[in-house]
């Protein structure tokens, strides 16, 4: 007989999940939540793993928000998995899934906007302008439906963390924010749901991102102190991609992302990289003594 896995509650309405939550919070249970589009992957479930070691009960949400994409962007082509994504987190034992539809979350007449100023403005933020205002205001709106004690993010999106722990400070907003490890494939390739976009000889072009930041951590482990130089030779490896185009690489302070032309301590190191039409990004922290 098959063996039989408890799926995790899933909660479609905003109301009903802030009641649930209430309710176990008036118990003295610490909330988890780990805010996702779904099309979920091991990196999603490192950080549900995350939540279950430090929290009482586990909020999934599995949302794919429309106002975070553009016009031009990829969100009628997201990937959409709510029944393997309940599968993969009954595994796990997640026991909330909040998968609304977008009209709860934005029902007609909805009109609020959340803005967070300087870190939200460059990188991801210079080509996607309208990108940060669309997370910070699903985030904001999850973390008062859920009240969650702490979220949890993945390093994967490092700049998003790093908005999210400003909107948190600035409109101080009691939920901790938490950043966890980015889970790769085998070969190096930050999983990320956009992956399954790319044909299989783009998914080979793809390792460059990986191969670049691994060759940088190694030029600056080995005291190599200017940027240019360290950029030189990732730009050298992503070339070696037919189809990439860079849109940025960023040597950068961990705390404000702002560029860092001479290195010194610690640093993170971003990129975005196109693959055909498909764009990803990663990026490596380095931490140094000096
Ligand atoms: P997404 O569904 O892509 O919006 O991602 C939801 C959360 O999972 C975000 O906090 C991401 O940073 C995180 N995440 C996505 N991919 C990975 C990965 N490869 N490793 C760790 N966390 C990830």
């Amino acid at each position: 007989m098959a063996e039989e896995v408890l799926k995790p509650y899933l909660v479609t309405d905003p109301q009903e999940m802030s009641e649930r939550l209430d309710a176990l919070r008036a118990q003295g249970k610490k909330i988890g939540l780990v805010p996702t589009m779904g099309a979920l992957h091991l990196g999603h479930l490192s950080l549900a793993l995350a939540a279950k070691n430090e929290c009482d009960v586990v909020v999934v949400s599995d949302f794919v928000n429309p106002t975070q994409f553009a016009p031009n962007e990829d969100f009628d082509k997201y990937p959409r998995a709510l029944d393997a994504d309940l599968s993969l987190l009954a595994k796990i034992e997640t026991d909330f899934v909040f998968a609304p539809p977008a009209s709860k979350m934005y029902p007609s007449g909805f009109d609020a906007s959340v803005h967070v100023g300087g870190v939200s403005k460059i990188l991801e933020g210079a080509f996607r302008p309208t990108h940060f205002d669309g997370v910070c205001l699903v985030v904001l709106k999850l973390f008062n439906i859920t009240r969650a004690d702490i979220a949890y993010f993945g390093q994967k999106d490092y700049q998003q963390v790093a908005v999210v722990k400003k909107m948190v400070a600035d409109l101080n907003v009691p939920t901790k924010i938490a950043m966890r490890p980015i889970i790769r494939e085998r070969d190096g390739l930050a999983m990320s749901s956009r992956n399954s976009y790319m044909t299989d000889d783009e998914r080979k072009q793809a390792l460059v991102l990986s191969r670049a930041l691994d060759a940088a951590e190694e030029l600056i482990k080995a005291g190599e102190r200017e940027s240019s130089v360290v950029y030189d030779k990732m730009r050298e490896i992503i070339a070696t991609a037919p189809d990439a185009k860079i849109d940025y690489i960023r040597i950068a302070d961990p705390d404000s992302l702002l560029e860092m032309d001479r290195i010194a301590g610690n640093v993170v190191i971003l990129e975005a990289v196109r693959i055909g039409a498909t764009r990803l990004i990663d990026n490596k922290l380095i931490e140094r003594k000096s």
